[in-house]
């Protein structure tokens, strides 16, 4: 299994690695900016091939981009909007520049308009960063959400329809976050749950869309639409639920990173629970 956790860039990108092998990580995911705030400082040339360098060095198989919060590609404000696809695309190059394959991000969120509305939105949105971007390089992953508010993409058939909506169906792929899904009402916690929900994805999407997976235990109920993270065994998915996945040979390529709220200080414990599951 590819098990890492996402890992901070407060002392430099390029020091993401280390600090990702230091928490035991073989994968990561970061933010390529401070991901609260519009504007991003430019990647200096020598930072995007340092992080190369030291993500060989490290030994991180694959690290993962995660966009910027306030980006909302779903919004039916028309300023909003531009500047969200904007800053987007921008998320976009950074990560060539980086050579990270995915980029995660949330779908959006409607605002009132509606889900119809807000899915298509969501689409055009991606149709758009990549016509401008370009084909190739960078994997758009649209991340599974809990519901709530006006979000979008809590639904395996949400996500498929935004997908079935894009000019291109290759780029793109699917984050499983196992605590939005659990909050979003499907059952991951036991084996016949999991066995269930992961055949509806196949159905729904296809398995060959899924290409990133959170792990993070659920604060909430089944169904609760909470986005609340808990430390892994911690939360209702629990140890039990965790298992289904480290036991699933379908995912062993699949990088899979922890999001979880005590971050650094807890990740190496929480991988070390985590890789005692597999095969266990
Ligand atoms: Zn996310
Ligand atoms: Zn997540």
């Amino acid at each position: 299994m590819l098990l890492g956790a996402h890992i901070s860039i407060s002392d430099g990108i390029d020091k993401a690695p280390e600090r990702g092998r230091k928490l035991t990580c073989d994968c990561m995911q970061i933010f390529s900016k401070n991901q609260m705030q519009w504007k991003a400082r430019l990647l200096g040339l020598n930072e995007a091939e340092d992080f190369k360098t030291k993500s060989r060095e490290f030994k991180i198989a694959e690290t993962v981009i995660h966009d910027s919060y306030l980006i909302n590609l779903g919004s039916p404000d028309k300023a909003l909007l531009q500047q969200s696809r904007e800053a987007f695309l921008e998320e976009m190059v950074r990560a060539k520049h980086l050579g990270v394959r995915y980029l995660i991000f949330h779908p959006g969120a409607h605002m009132g308009a509606g889900e119809q509305a807000g899915l298509k939105k969501v689409a055009e949105s991606m149709n758009w960063a990549r016509k401008e971007f370009g084909s190739g390089d960078v994997e758009l992953i649209l991340e599974t959400t809990a519901g709530q508010g006006t979000y979008l993409g809590h639904s395996f058939e949400q996500l498929a329809r935004i997908i079935g909506y894009l000019e291109d169906q290759k780029n793109v792929g699917v984050c499983f976050d196992t605590c939005h899904v659990y909050a979003a009402g499907y059952d991951i916690k036991t084996k016949k749950g999991y066995e269930a929900t992961l055949e509806l994805f196949d159905e729904t999407l296809g398995m060959r869309y899924l290409k990133a997976i959170h792990l993070n235990d659920s604060k909430g109920k089944q169904g609760s639409r909470l986005d609340r993270h808990e430390q892994i065994g911690k939360g209702f998915i629990g140890m039990e639920g965790f298992k289904n996945f480290m036991s699933d040979e379908r995912l062993e390529r699949i990088p899979m990173v922890l999001e979880t709220p005590a971050g650094d200080k807890k990740y190496k414990q929480e991988l070390k629970a985590l890789r005692s599951l597999i095969r266990g």
